[in-house]
């Protein structure tokens, strides 16, 4: 059995987070790791005790939801509640954070950003990690490495195409299904 990657486990529980998220603009989740330990998490949703964007649909101002608070600023906020420091800590965040979030990152000492997908990557807030040394990676999720049978999923539907193929398929339908095949075993 192989052991899944630091940088895998710490995203894979960002994802994780995204899927408790209450806004259906998007899904959004950050988790901030210290010492290779979590010490924080939060996703996208109203504030506690608010009505939620999945019930009474999201409240946009500018293109903008506004009733969520943002992935990022929920674990930070839990640091704040608990009193737990921040200084020096990684954060792992599913989406490239907006420009609001980007300047608490860096006022709350935060030092490195890992995030899984691009999203509207503001160049301002860029610059704003740049300027602060914080250090910005992309590192993509692959949810595979969660799945202990993934590899052998795969042989399976490689075996049964195979059979397909020496039973007589046609050769598009084959190369549909072996696309399909591809997604689903190499999505990221
Ligand atoms: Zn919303
Ligand atoms: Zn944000």
């Amino acid at each position: 059995m192989e052991r899944i990657a630091w940088n895998q486990y710490f995203m894979a529980q960002s994802h994780l987070l995204s899927f408790r998220s209450t806004c259906t603009r998007l899904t959004v989740g950050a988790t901030i790791v210290r010492d290779k330990r979590i010490i924080a998490g939060g996703y996208n949703g109203s504030i506690a005790g608010g009505v939620h964007c999945i019930d009474e649909g999201c409240y946009v101002i500018d293109n903008h939801c506004v009733r969520t608070i943002h992935a990022e600023m929920n674990a930070l906020l839990q640091c704040a509640k608990f009193g737990v420091p921040t200084e020096n800590a990684e954060m792992y965040v599913t989406h490239f954070p907006c420009l609001q979030c980007c300047k608490a990152i860096i006022q709350a000492g935060i030092k490195t950003v890992y995030y899984a997908n691009d999203y509207k990557n503001h160049p301002y807030a860029i610059e704003l990690f740049e300027q602060a040394g914080v250090r910005v990676e992309q590192v993509f999720f692959h949810p595979q490495s969660l799945d202990g049978l993934s590899q052998q999923k795969r042989d399976f539907v490689q075996m049964l195409l195979t059979i397909l193929q020496e039973s007589g398929l046609e050769d598009n339908h084959l190369i549909a299904l072996q696309e399909q095949a591809d997604m689903l075993f190499t999505r990221k």
